[in-house]
Order: C-alpha cells, then structure tokens, then sequence
C-alpha cells in the first residue's frame, strides 16, 4: 500500500479546471456551451510574441538557460517596471518562472509551517489557500467585502496581525470580484506594516495593466519602506494572452533570491528557453495589442455589468479591474454553487460559484467576461431565461 505525506490530504484544487472539464465534456456531447468560467484571455498571443519563439527555436536555443532566466529579460522586467511605475528594480532580484502560480508556491513554502498564520484575500484566488494549507499554516481570510467596492480594508488587513503571523498575501487587481484597492488604502496599509517589520508580503499583481475608468494601478513596488520584504508576483499569462506558455516573474527582496533560486534548482531548472525570448519580445516590442486587449475588456466589461444588472435578483457592483465580474445572487434565492453548476448543465453557460474562492464568496458567482460581446449577450440571454423559468434549488 503506498502512503503518501498527510500534507497532500490537505492541498486544494482550482475549480475553474474542473469547470472548463465539465464545459468541454458537454461541448464533445453536442452541447453549446458559453464558457463565462476559465480565466483567461480570449485572444492569440500577439504575432511578433509568437514569431520571436520560433526564431529563437531556429536560432538553437534549445538548452538550459540560468535557473534565474536569461538576462536580458530580466532586465526587460527591470525596465519594464520603471516605465510603467518609475521604480527601480535590480534585474538579480528579478525571477523568471513557469507561471505566475509558481511565485505563490515558492512564497508559502518559504513562510509556511505549522504554527504560523499566513493572511490571504477571501474570495481570493484559491491556491493560496491550498498553498498554505498544504504547509500546515493556518490560513487567516481577510473579508473582501463588496460594500467595500471589493477593496481590501487596511484597517482590518492589520487587525489581523498576530505574532505568529509570517506573511501576507494581498491581490489588487483581484480575481474574482475585479476589485482594485484605492491607493490611499495602500499607503494606508504600508503605513500600519510598520509596526510589523516581521511580516513578509506577496503582492499578486497580475492584472496590473488591467484598469478601468482612468485608474491607475498602484503597485506595492513604489513603496521603499518595504521592499526588503515584498515579493512582487507578475507574469505574462494575462497581459500578453500567453496562459499556456507558463512565463511570469517575481521580484525578490535580497534575503529570500537564494532560497526562491535554489527552489527553482530543485524542481524545474529553468523557464523553456523559447518562451523566454517570446516574454522578451513581449515586453520590447510593441504595447499595441495590450492597449487594444484592455480596450475591448472594456466595452465588454460595461455589457456584462449593465446585462447582470437587468437579471432577476442579480445585482453586480462595476469591476475596476482584471476581466471579471462577481455579482451578488443572494436575491435569486439560489446558493452560488448550485446556482453555477445548474447554469452550465441546463443553461449552457459556464461561471464559477463564489465559494470555490473561500467562505465569503457565498451568493456570489464569478463571470469571466473574456469572451465575444456576442456570446456574452448570448449568456446573459440565457440566464434571464433560466432565473425567470427555474425555482431555486
Ligand atoms: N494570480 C491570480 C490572481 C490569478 O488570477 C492567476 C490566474 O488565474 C494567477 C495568479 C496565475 O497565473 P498563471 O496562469 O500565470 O500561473
């Protein structure tokens, strides 16, 4: 009988996976289904992205590149980063890896273990949950409250603070609810981590290029009075519609490069050389396809908002961020997951129930808005008809 570490009983799962499975399964059925589930760009990574892997595969870069990745990109990510926010970035401290996903694990394994509290967004992206579980750290939600506009409050962030707690994670643009934190939020909580100069932070901030309404994204990286402790998680899964290619970046404090390189060392030697040119071409060449991307985000993020608006019992706050609606359907009558599990079995339409991002996303479902202003019209159809035919279950 084989017995694998208790600690696997405990490591979690993303149910849009499991959702995208299902939505898959009933498309090969014949079925026509509308995926509003899976979060991730709807459109081809951009040509010259595309053609500077190929090149690079032509041009013979087929081995090892430095488990760090190679420089010139890391410098791009330093430079990158300075356009865009005007901060300083040493390209050593910068790590290419296979997917945002990867800085997340790394973190929580550097700060996990029993007896320690690791805070994390709830709802929030649910491997950090997972993550911190699997180390045997208690995982300390911290509320994202739509009252709050789907903010992260400072006040209550800090509250939250124990001795034991060692790291904390907090997500703006955030998935699911779309929410951006305001800056003064921020500064507000930089100013309270003063008095906690032992905790690390992890600042996902993979939807960073994706504001609305004039906002501009504040990063974590512009504050100096915490940069020997923030971890800084970016990639270019979202940015550049590259999901599949698994390229993202994370920016270390000095104390914790060595220990997030030799993790690297020790499970995948480095990011596929090829996508590392791809990512490099990504960030030098030029911005046309984000701006355009980030555009019809948009437009379809007003239809989705003003569609859900107009459904019976449905009421959805307007996302600043990412591409994701999360409207409160608590007046339906249903609960979430019942309620997204019956919309893709007998609607035809995928959406994610709000616990599967933690306990304070009941009444909520997730709609990823990454998909054509035509299928999402179509969705919204649906689930008009679906609310106003179907008796809660
Ligand atoms: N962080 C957040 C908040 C996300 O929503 C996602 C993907 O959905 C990731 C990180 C992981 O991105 P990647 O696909 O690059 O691993």
């Amino acid at each position: 009988m084989l017995h694998i570490v208790d600690s696997f009983g405990r490591i979690g799962e993303e149910n849009a996976f499991a959702v995208l499975a299902r939505a898959t399964e009933l498309q090969r059925q014949g079925k026509d289904i509308i995926n509003l589930g899976i979060g991730q760009p709807d459109f081809s990574t951009p040509d010259h992205i595309v053609e500077a892997a190929i090149k690079a595969l032509r041009d013979g870069h087929h081995g090892y590149t430095p488990a760090t990745g190679i420089l010139p990109l890391r410098e791009a990510v330093a430079a990158d980063l300075h356009k865009r926010f005007g901060v300083e970035v040493n390209p050593d401290l910068v790590l290419i890896v296979p997917g945002g996903k990867v800085t997340m694990h790394m973190a929580i394994l550097m700060f996990g273990e029993p007896g320690v509290d690791i805070l994390y967004p709830d709802p929030g992206f649910p491997i950090y949950r997972s993550m911190i579980e699997f180390t045997g750290a208690n995982p300390i939600p911290v509320p994202i409250r739509e009252e709050n506009g789907f903010a992260f409050s400072a006040e209550e962030t800090l509250s939250l603070i124990t001795p034991k707690t060692k790291l904390l994670i907090i997500n703006s643009p955030a998935n699911p609810t779309g929410g951006v934190t305001p800056k003064a939020e921020i500064d507000k909580l930089v100013k309270g981590l003063a008095q906690f100069p032992d905790v690390a932070i992890m600042s996902d901030e993979i939807y960073a290029q994706m504001t609305y309404d004039g906002l501009a994204h504040q990063t974590l990286l512009a504050y100096p009075e915490i940069r020997d402790r923030l971890i800084l998680l970016d990639g270019w899964s979202k940015t550049y519609a590259m999901t599949g290619w698994r390229m993202g970046y994370s920016i270390w404090p000095k104390a914790l490069y060595e220990a997030a390189r030799k993790l690297a060392v020790n499970s995948y030697s480095c990011v596929n050389a090829s996508a590392q040119f791809a990512g490099l071409a990504a960030l030098t060449g030029p911005q046309d396809a984000v701006t355009s991307m980030v555009e019809e985000f948009d437009r379809r993020r007003k239809i989705v908002v003003e569609g859900l608006n107009a459904l019976p019992g449905v009421r959805a706050a307007t996302p600043k961020g990412a591409f994701y609606a999360f409207p409160n359907i608590a007046e339906t009558g249903w609960k979430a997951k019942p309620l997204a599990s019956a919309l893709l079995e007998e609607a035809g339409v995928a959406t994610i129930g709000g616990p599967d991002f933690g306990v304070f996303g009941e009444g909520y479902i997730r709609l990823s808005y990454a998909n054509s202003a035509e299928n999402i019209r179509r969705a919204l159809e649906r689930m008009r008809d679906f609310l106003t035919t179907h008796q809660p279950k």
